[in-house]
């Protein structure tokens, strides 16, 4: 029996689950918040569901590991810091270099911070907890899991855009996708639950949180997904405008005297999507409840998202050549029974057919009829623990 943590950084935050590895059972989990600005402040949770909360000056995410690992000893969760073998950390682009899951060294994290232009809020965030940990536990198991690894599988048909293809070669301008972690994990459940090898199936995961993305799965890879060189592309999302025709960019900034291409893309990535077309809010419960009501922007941000994810589904099943099941996941997925109910019901040419009994139920389970065509799943994600069994994989590799 072995303790692995799963660490998400971001640039002022520091999440953490910690397992007990083979039997994934979740031990403690928490978060450093505000980390270097005031109000710092650290939580953590015990497998008994007790809640610990402690503010103070946080100055760095060394600071953070430092004070998260202390916790963890005096609230008795370990005895001893080498309880934890080995440590997951997220990493958000991993570019060309990185198809795999990867063993940290000193090359490794070089990379990782070289890449930020693909991902310049994550990457150096990544790389700050990849080194706050290091420099604590310099001597376990650390692996970087990658966003976009789970994507190295495109065909070069699905990742070329159609410009000049120099642009591709001299600067890596192509797709990478994302929220890779999460499409590889609920399609392994999705097989799991459907009793068949995933290398036999067509799938389409739909994770759709705050940031969405689709993903078509077949025999077994990432074959398709809705995100692009960032994740600004794709469907509409929570304040990400989703695919845009790029003159309509460079009319509005003539139009709103913009300089920065950059303030164009926060726009398109913070002010877009359901919270720009509503004018109300980027939560989906709040566009909901304002359609009920009879909001008309709020009906019609519904509308475009429904159908986003449906023109997604019709193109990628004729891509792949068919469709075998469909997985609802992330924040509106796992959540949303109105969403899921609109999106299978436009699916009638697949033969699908909602449970309407199941859609209201919880937890990772079918929702189809039992003579539906195609299979529905709602599948609750687990990144933390996909990252935990990539340490484990690696760690068997090890020995
Ligand atoms: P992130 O992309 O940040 O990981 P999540 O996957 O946690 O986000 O999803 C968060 C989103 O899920 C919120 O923006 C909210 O709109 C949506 N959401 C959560 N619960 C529901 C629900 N019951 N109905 C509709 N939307 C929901």
């Amino acid at each position: 029996m072995e303790k692995i943590i799963a660490i998400n950084a971001g640039s002022s935050t520091l999440k953490f689950k910690l397992f007990e590895m083979p039997e994934e059972k979740v031990i403690s989990s928490g978060a450093v918040d505000r980390i270097g600005i005031p109000g710092s402040n650290f939580t953590i949770k015990t497998a008994d569901g007790h809640k610990t909360k402690i503010e103070q000056p946080i100055k760095n995410h060394e600071e953070a590991v430092d004070l998260l690992l202390q916790q963890l000893l005096k609230l008795d969760i370990i005895k001893d810091y080498h309880e934890i073998t080995g440590v997951g950390h997220r990493v958000v682009a991993g570019g060309e270099i990185f198809q795999d899951s990867a063993l940290i060294n000193d090359q490794v994290l070089k990379d990782i911070e070289d890449l930020k232009e693909y991902a310049p809020l994550h990457n150096p965030a990544n790389a700050t907890g990849i080194r706050a940990f290091k420099k604590i536990l310099p001597d376990i198991t650390s692996v970087a899991v990658f966003d976009t690894s789970f994507h190295g599988t495109l065909p070069e048909k699905n990742y070329l855009y159609s410009i000049p293809y120099e642009y591709y070669e001299k600067y890596g301008a192509r797709k990478y996708g994302a929220h890779g972690t999460s499409h590889r994990y609920v399609a392994g459940q999705a097989a799991k639950l459907m009793q068949k090898p995933l290398e036999d199936l067509k799938l389409i995961t739909l994770h759709l949180g705050a940031g969405s993305s689709i993903t078509a799965i077949k025999d077994g890879k990432s074959f398709d997904t809705s995100m692009g060189f960032t994740p600004l592309a794709g469907i509409t999302m929570a304040t990400r405008s989703g695919d845009i025709d790029v003159s309509l960019v460079v009319y509005l900034m003539e139009k709103l005297n913009i300089k920065d291409p950059r303030k164009m893309l926060e726009i398109l990535n913070e002010k877009s999507g359901l919270l720009g077309l509503s004018q109300l809010s980027p939560d989906l419960r709040d566009i909901l409840d304002a359609a009920d009501d009879g909001n008309h922007r709020a009906e019609v941000a519904v509308d475009i998202l429904v159908n986003d994810i449906v023109k997604y589904i019709g193109s990628y099943a004729t891509e792949m050549g068919g469709l075998d099941g469909i997985v609802f996941t992330a924040g509106i997925g796992e959540n949303s029974v109105p969403i899921r109910q609109k999106v299978v019901n436009r699916l009638g040419i697949f033969n699908a057919k909602l449970d309407d009994e199941l859609n209201q139920q919880r937890g990772e389970r079918f929702i189809n009829q039992a003579d539906s065509a195609i299979k529905i799943m709602v599948i609750p994600t687990n990144e933390e623990l996909a990252i935990a069994r990539e340490v484990e994989r690696f760690k068997k590799m090890e020995d």
